[in-house]
């Protein structure tokens, strides 16, 4: 996939992944122990997700998409199978900081400032002959997430949604090669959804970063992803994959167009048949 040049510098571009797959999943099963049994989440899941790609995976709630990115970002070990990141074990991707976790909910130091939140930890992480962050780039990212006059503020001050763009602004600046993104905008307002979503295509832009990204919605997969894998209900197999053929970049209004509304309802299609409903004459 080619990057599109940015034509708005929010963050300057980090580190390329080389081209290929970055991240890599073959075989993958998991399940957890459940009163002295195993219950499955997730079994022979193959993908690939190469690089600067944005891939999306959707399916019914169960169906394990938040134990498949726990395994890609390595808090999970996977019981049959592999995940690589750049080659590498996610544990090992962690260790290099390949890439920065997106967790649904806010994950702030509750002692520090807005400001402080996002310098802080990409300081700390520097790696991989990547520099800190410019202060210019702290200010662009609080402007971009209408957070500027909350930059000297606590956490503790903010609304739950206020604290995830903050968390979300964070993981821009830590400029990581992947981003792994857990249902980063299930708890926001409809309206401040819809501006993280094309911040999120703008950085994505801007970056270049491979982005794999987790969701129920139907519409936020279509907006946002190149691929959209839909995983069946528990335990989660890959059952569809589609390719969203819609120009980039992706600008307001898109989702009012036709092309919209025809990649929605296939992907509506796919994941009614994927958890197991179907819609016959007799079912009305
Ligand atoms: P999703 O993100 O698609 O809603 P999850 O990956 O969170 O699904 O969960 C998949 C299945 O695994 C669910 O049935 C869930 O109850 C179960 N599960 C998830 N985490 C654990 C855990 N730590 N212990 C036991 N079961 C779990």
């Amino acid at each position: 996939m080619t990057v599109q040049p940015a034509n708005r510098g929010i963050i300057e571009p980090m580190q390329r992944s080389p081209e290929g797959a970055v991240v890599e999943a073959t075989g993958l099963g998991m399940s957890y122990p459940v009163n002295g049994r195993r219950l499955q989440a997730l079994a022979e899941v193959d993908f690939e997700v190469g690089a600067g790609e944005f891939v999306t995976i959707i399916g019914p709630s169960g169906c394990g998409k938040s134990t498949l990115l726990r395994l890609a970002g390595g808090l999970l070990k996977p019981d049959r199978g592999s995940i690589t990141v750049d080659g590498d074990s996610p544990k090992a991707g962690r260790r290099s900081k390949k890439f920065g976790l997106v967790p649904q909910s806010p994950a702030l130091l509750p002692w520090l400032t807005v400001r402080e939140n996002l310098t802080l930890l990409p300081k700390v992480n520097r790696s991989q002959g990547r520099g800190p962050v410019g202060d210019g780039e702290i200010q662009a990212l609080l402007e971009a997430i209408g957070l500027a006059p909350f930059a000297d503020t606590l956490p503790s001050a903010l609304s739950g949604g206020m604290q995830q763009r903050v968390s979300l602004a964070r993981a821009f600046a830590l400029r990581p090669p992947v981003l792994l993104m857990d249902e980063p905008f299930a708890a926001l307002d409809e309206i401040t959804r819809s501006q993280m979503r094309f911040l999120l295509l703008d950085v994505w832009r801007d970056t270049g970063a491979t982005v794999v990204f987790v969701t129920h919605s139907i519409e936020e997969a279509v907006l946002l992803s190149d691929r959209v894998l839909v995983l069946t209900a528990r335990p989660g197999r890959l059952s569809a994959e589609l390719t969203i053929k819609l120009d980039r970049p992706r600008l307001r209004g898109i989702e009012d167009g036709d092309e919209f509304h025809r990649h929605t309802s296939e992907l509506r299609a796919a994941l009614n048949s994927a958890a197991g409903v179907s819609f016959s004459p007799e079912d009305r």
